[in-house]
C-alpha cells in the first residue's frame, strides 16, 4: 500500500504542531512579563473579563472548520495552562513561602528559640482557672527542666453556657507566674480589642483553631512583633492555613509559629483527625516553625505519647499538650488533660525519644 500521502500530511501536522508549539511558548513569555507587570501594580491575577474579550476576538475571525465552540474549548485550556502559571510564581512570591526564605524562621520566645532544629515543648492547662492552679503547673513544668507553659485565658467554646476563660484577669494571673518562674507564657485571645492588654502580660499570642480565618485578628497581631502561635482551623485545607500565616506576615510580623491540631472529617475514634502530612508540607512549603498540639487532634491520653513522637519523627519543631493538676475538675476539657503523674510518663518518654 503506498502510504506517502499520509506521511506528507502527518508532516504538516508535525510542523503545525511545532508552529502552535513556538505560539504558546511566545503567549507563555508574554504572561510572564504581564505578571511582572501586575504584579508590580498589585492587581489580581485572574481577569474574567479580559478572557471573554479574548475568546470573542478570536470567533470574530474565525474561519473555520473549528467551530466557535470548539475555539472556545482549545483556547480555555491554553488560557489555563498560562494562568496555572501565574498562580504558581504567586506561590512563590508569599512572605511565608520557603522559596522566597530558604532558611528557616526561629522564633524566640523569652530566650527560646522554636525552630532552631531542637524541639520545643509546650505544656500546661486547658485554661486558667486560678493562680494556685497555674502556678501549681509552673512548678511542674520548671521542675522537668522546661521553659515554656500554655493556659488559656479567653476559652472559645461551643457553648456560650460553658466557662469562657478568666479573660485579663487570667493574663494576669499568667503575667505572675511568668515573672515568679520565668517560664515563657503562650495564651489565646479571640478579639482584635485585646491585642495590647495580651502584649504587656503574655510572650506568644495564640490564634486558635476557630479563629484561623478571622482576618482582623490576623491584621492586628501583625501590627506587633511578639510571637504569634497560630492553629490551624477545623476544616481549613493546608492553603488555607497558609494564607493566615501570611496575613500576619504581611502586616511586618514574621514571628508566627504554625501548629497543625487536627482537623474535623468523619473519623469519631479521636476528637479530630491528626494531620501529621501537613507538618513535612508546611516545612517545605514555608519557613515557619511547625508545631503540634497533641491534645486537640486527638483528644485522647491513651495516643498522645505516639502521637507526639509522631510529629517529631515527620518534622514538627515542636508539641504542645495539655497538663491539670486535677484534671477530673478541670472547667474545660477535662477529659483529655494529663494529671501529673500521666506527665511526668509521659514526659519521660518524649524526652528520651526527642534525645535519640
Ligand atoms: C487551645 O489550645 O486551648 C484550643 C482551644 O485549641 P484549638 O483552638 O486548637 O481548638
Ligand atoms: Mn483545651
Amino acid at each position: 500500500m503506498n502510504n506517502q500521502p499520509l506521511d506528507e500530511l502527518r508532516a504538516k501536522i508535525d510542523l503545525v504542531n511545532k508552529e502552535i508549539l513556538d505560539a504558546v511558548n511566545k503567549r507563555q513569555s508574554y504572561i510572564a512579563e504581564i505578571g511582572d507587570v501586575k504584579s508590580k501594580q498589585g492587581v489580581h491575577r485572574y481577569d474574567p473579563v479580559r478572557e471573554r474579550d479574548m475568546l470573542n476576538k478570536l470567533i470574530a475571525v474565525n474561519e473555520g472548520p473549528l467551530t466557535d465552540q470548539e475555539l472556545e474549548y482549545t483556547f480555555k485550556e491554553i488560557f489555563k495552562v498560562g494562568l496555572e502559571k501565574q498562580e504558581q510564581s504567586k506561590k512563590k512570591e508569599l512572605l511565608v513561602s520557603r522559596k522566597r526564605q530558604p532558611e528557616n524562621t526561629v522564633v524566640t520566645i523569652n530566650g527560646v528559640e522554636v525552630g532552631n532544629g531542637k524541639p520545643a515543648f509546650v505544656f500546661g492547662p486547658c485554661a486558667v482557672e486560678s493562680f494556685e492552679q497555674t502556678s501549681s503547673v509552673a512548678d511542674k513544668i520548671k521542675s522537668k527542666g522546661l521553659n515554656l507553659m500554655r493556659g488559656g485565658a479567653f476559652k472559645p467554646r461551643t457553648s456560650p453556657y460553658d466557662f469562657q476563660g478568666l479573660g485579663v484577669e487570667g493574663l494576669e494571673i499568667l503575667d505572675k507566674v511568668r515573672k515568679g518562674s520565668g517560664l515563657g507564657v503562650i495564651s489565646e485571645i479571640v478579639s482584635p480589642l485585646d491585642v495590647e492588654v495580651a502584649c504587656e502580660h503574655i510572650d506568644v499570642i495564640q490564634i486558635g483553631a476557630r479563629n484561623m480565618q478571622n482576618f482582623e485578628l490576623l491584621k492586628a497581631v501583625g501590627k506587633t512583633n511578639k510571637p504569634v502561635l497560630l492553629k490551624r482551623g477545623l476544616a481549613a485545607t493546608i492553603d488555607e492555613f497558609i494564607h493566615a500565616a501570611e496575613y500576619i506576615l504581611a502586616q511586618g510580623n514574621p514571628n508566627v509559629i504554625l501548629c497543625e491540631r487536627g482537623i474535623r472529617t468523619y473519623e469519631k475514634a479521636t476528637r479530630n483527625t491528626l494531620d501529621l502530612s501537613a507538618v513535612p508540607i508546611l516545612k517545605q512549603e514555608t519557613h515557619l516553625p511547625v508545631m503540634v498540639d497533641v491534645t486537640h487532634s486527638t483528644g485522647r491520653k491513651d495516643i498522645m505519647l505516639p502521637c507526639a513522637k509522631a510529629a517529631l519523627a515527620v518534622g514538627a519543631d515542636g508539641v504542645m499538650a495539655e497538663v491539670h493538676p486535677d484534671p477530673a475538675v478541670a472547667l474545660s476539657d477535662s477529659a483529655q488533660q494529663m494529671d501529673f503523674e500521666e506527665f511526668d510518663a509521659f514526659w519521660d518518654e518524649l524526652k528520651a525519644f526527642a534525645a535519640k
